[in-house]
């Protein structure tokens, strides 16, 4: 596997209209906020039927009361800040309070809604929320306006129809940028210090006169930063970060679809001279199974009969998604099936994302003519047309049968 950048456009066949889930690995799942997890409504002091503008209220009372510029060093204030976040985060969003309200938290964790990791999280993902929130106060907290963010990787996962269906653990590996462990991300040679920029004497700004007026702008030599190393580190030649082998394991959900996303939070690539990680994109493919076609949640496998069966009933033994897709069932067919029929086995399908049951198994009855046919057979297919009274066109019939000529 290869890491690519998601934002070159090599989009690997990913259907625009397929969506992002949010993922982690396996402890993540297991932290202890899936045990006991309080009612959002609850949470932020609701009945079922509040209104956007309540649920927007609420929150900003509870984020206005614990917002940690307010409760430096308090956990549990910051406990409470996260939960009021991720309940406003799920009842402000239709689609998600839709869910909730349904299948509850339990039904969300399936969707993939994993709530927030911390509070640098929650700001990053409010962002311009806090500002409207706030009106200024405590907004996006000044020291993390610029912080540089690492770029995303994009990894691809390749699954079988079983593993799609049944969900897997997999293990990935890639390659990413990560601080280099000899510098500490500085760049520096340790125990050296940077020098000031002499281009810019330490401001990170050039100024140019521009008619009357002075423009300043990023200055070239330091990129801003005011400081020149001159004594790079060795190791990562002043790079601050370095290219390591990463191995991860990631829980695949069942029912996943070919060109879905999974993505990964923080496990992209750390920015030179630190900042936020970016986040790994985890491209599922699926390989096909000719045996089921898969149409949303919904599988179809196209069974092949004869006349005879179609025409006097029968059993047909068909491939099913059950056990791995190694499993079989055995269907009826009735006496005088028609060409088309399809049998659904309701809830045989696909699981669904959300956590709400399962798609349909549709099995499609093909009834296959025979091409060829011996003369006794032709004799008793004669036979049997002039019992039903019908006068078969022995011409027609031969001047279609003259290409299949044994
Ligand atoms: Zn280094
Ligand atoms: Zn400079």
């Amino acid at each position: 596997m290869h890491p690519k950048n998601p934002s070159c456009g090599a989009c690997h066949g990913r259907r625009p209209d397929t969506p992002l889930l949010d993922s982690s690995f396996p402890e993540d799942y297991q932290a202890p906020y899936m045990a006991k997890k309080r009612d959002y409504y609850e949470v932020l002091g609701l009945q079922r039927n509040a209104d956007p503008s309540e649920i927007k209220k609420a929150y900003r009372r509870l984020a206005m009361e614990y917002h940690p510029d307010r409760n430096p060093g308090d956990k549990s204030a910051e406990e409470k800040f996260k939960e009021a976040a991720e309940a406003y985060e799920v009842l402000s969003d239709l689609d998600k309070r839709a869910h909730y309200d349904r299948f509850g938290h339990e039904g969300l964790r399936q969707a993939g809604f994993e709530g927030f990791a911390g509070v640098d999280d929650i700001f990053e993902h409010f962002g311009s929320l806090f500002a409207d929130l706030f009106g200024g106060f405590g907004g996006a907290r000044g020291r993390r306006t610029g912080r540089p963010r690492g770029a995303d990787l994009q990894v691809d996962l390749d699954l079988t129809l079983a593993e799609a269906v049944a969900g897997a653990t997999k293990e990935l590996q890639y390659a990413r940028r990560l601080a280099c462990e000899t510098c500490g991300g500085t760049g520096m040679r340790p125990g050296t210090k940077p020098d000031r920029c002499g281009t810019c004497g330490g401001r990170g700004q050039v100024l140019h006169s521009q008619g009357f007026f002075m423009i300043g702008t990023t200055c070239p030599t330091c990129r801003g930063e005011g400081m020149i190393v001159s004594d790079p580190c060795t190791d990562c030649r002043g790079a601050g970060t370095k290219e390591r082998k990463e191995t991860h394991v990631i829980n695949v959900p069942a029912g996943i679809d070919d060109g879905q996303v999974l993505r990964v939070i923080g496990k992209g690539e750390v920015p030179p001279r630190g900042g936020t990680p970016g986040n790994l994109h985890v491209v599922v493919h699926v390989t096909p199974d000719e045996r089921f076609v898969r149409e949303g949640y919904d599988v179809y496998t196209e069974v092949p009969i004869s006349i005879v069966a179609a025409t006097l009933g029968g059993k047909v033994t068909i491939p099913t998604l059950e056990d791995e897709t190694r499993g079989s069932a055995e269907i009826e067919i009735a006496p005088g099936t028609q060409p088309g029929t399809t049998v659904i086995r309701r809830g045989a399908g696909i699981p669904r994302l959300d956590g709400g049951g399962r798609g349909n198994h549709v099995v499609q009855v093909r009834v296959e003519v025979p091409r060829s046919l011996t003369e006794r057979q032709k004799e008793l297919l004669r036979e049997f047309a002039a019992e039903a009274g019908e006068s078969v066109e022995e011409a027609r019939r031969s001047f279609f049968g003259r290409k299949k000529k044994k």
